[in-house]
């Protein structure tokens, strides 16, 4: 089974909005949230047990969900840990180390001549410097000025289906998105306001202007491009692959696929667009991007995971990844009534996928409530449900050793259990 990339997304972002509900209601976050630690817990010694979530009274889960950040994103590469304790052991200039990086990262991956890359606090920060890098080139006044636009274009073009909530990000920096359909609308939203038109990169089969000519189309009018492809490796090829077909800036989270450390993400781009971006950015001061703190260790640790994601074995990956999912449609079918079916989005979690779907007469259990009850169980998993679609949905490539036995024996028992 196949299904619209869109939805996927969409899914994984409504998703994260539950998730956030549960824990924002204000009232919640001041009372005790999750259980207590144990009574007579030591406060010393933090981490000595070796679950130091565990020790605080929060539950680590099973995620059958992929890169999700509300889960905390990916499990960084072990190797990068080193690396990451030695960033610590010195201090540098943090300017000077993000360029030497971006040097680095544009080597590894090949980019075009005067491409280069800034490692920022994720694909977020990278879209909002990369824009705010576009509005002020290199003016310390105006760099200074942001978000008041005077003097400066105000105006980003999208399509209207890829709008999306980090597009708040862009919007962070003054501007006003104007929503296009057609070709025709984008003609006549390009005017001399129009700072960069806007391209997300999962929604490509959402929106009338395919990838490639909303870039051709950028050049024509000679308005940047900036994509969005945060969650969109693997494959790893899209790394190099939207700067060759002409993107003037693309983003990507380094705490999703790639394995990277969690609060780190790439701006890919035009030499002088990145380091536009970059002066908008921490640590540079009195700038929009302050706030957006990138550490030596995240800067350090974003090179070394690059450099371990482009020597994995993808296809090996793709094949382990599969291989757990069909070991778990073999368990779970053994209850009857239980089907599974294997799909592979698009774009954006392009990984192995497992539906599930039972016959609701003879298991009385809605997907909302097979969600629920997993999340409350021990241990606890994270699998989405409902979203309008029939079943449960699940990817694997974000299991750990063992893991997957754990998903194939909790389903088959809920399922057992409820049963007529
Ligand atoms: C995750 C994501 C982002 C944000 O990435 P971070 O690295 O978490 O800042 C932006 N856009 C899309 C489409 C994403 O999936």
């Amino acid at each position: 089974m196949q299904l619209g990339s869109d939805w996927n997304r969409r899914g994984f972002l409504a998703t994260a909005g539950a998730i956030a509900g549960a824990l924002l209601s204000p009232r919640k976050l001041f009372s005790s949230n999750g259980k207590p630690a144990a009574k007579g817990a030591s406060v010393t010694g933090f981490g000595s047990t070796g679950n130091p979530y565990e020790e605080l009274g929060v539950t680590t889960v099973i995620n059958c969900e992929g890169t999700m950040t509300m889960l905390g994103g990916s499990l960084p590469h072990p190797e990068l840990e080193a690396v990451m304790a030695m960033a610590g052991r010195h201090f540098v200039s943090i300017p000077q180390l993000e360029i030497a990086a971006g040097k680095r990262i544009a080597e590894m991956l090949k980019l075009p001549e005067n491409y280069s890359a800034l490692v920022t606090s994720g694909a977020a920060a990278a879209m909002q410097s990369g824009l705010a890098g576009i509005l002020t080139g290199g003016n310390e006044a105006l760099i200074r000025q942001l978000p008041d636009l005077t003097g400066m274009k105000s105006e980003v073009i999208i399509q209207k289906s890829h709008r999306n909530p980090f597009d708040h990000q862009l919007r962070s920096t003054g501007v006003k998105l104007v929503e296009v359909e057609t070709l025709d609308e984008l003609r006549a939203a390009v005017n001399d306001r129009t700072a960069m038109m806007h391209f997300t990169n999962f929604a490509n089969s959402a929106g009338q202007i395919k990838v490639d000519e909303w870039v051709r189309l950028g050049k024509q009018y000679s308005v940047p491009c900036m994509n969005d492809a945060a969650a969109d490796t693997p494959p790893v090829s899209h790394l190099w692959d939207y700067a060759h077909m002409g993107y003037d800036l693309v983003t990507f989270s380094g705490g999703k696929a790639i394995r990277g450390p969690q609060c780190a993400g790439l701006l890919i781009g035009r030499q002088e667009l990145v380091a536009n971006a970059l002066l908008n950015n921490s640590p540079h001061e009195d700038t929009i991007g302050r706030s957006q703190k990138v550490g030596k260790e995240e800067i350090l640790g974003m090179v070394k995971a690059l450099e371990l994601f482009l020597a994995e074995d993808h296809e090996a990956l793709a094949r382990e990844w599969q291989s757990r999912l069909e070991m778990i449609a073999r368990e779970i079918t053994k209850v009857p009534g239980v089907s599974t079916a294997f799909f592979v989005p698009d774009i954006a979690n392009h990984v192995p996928h497992l539906r599930i779907v039972w016959d609701q007469a003879r298991i009385s259990l809605t997907p909302e409530e097979a969600a629920k009850l997993l999340r409350g169980g021990k241990p606890s998993i994270v699998i989405s449900g409902g979203e309008g679609q029939p079943g449960l949905s699940m990817n694997s490539f974000m299991l750990q050793p063992g893991e997957d036995k754990v998903v194939a024996m909790q389903l088959s028992s809920l399922f057992r259990e409820h049963t007529s």
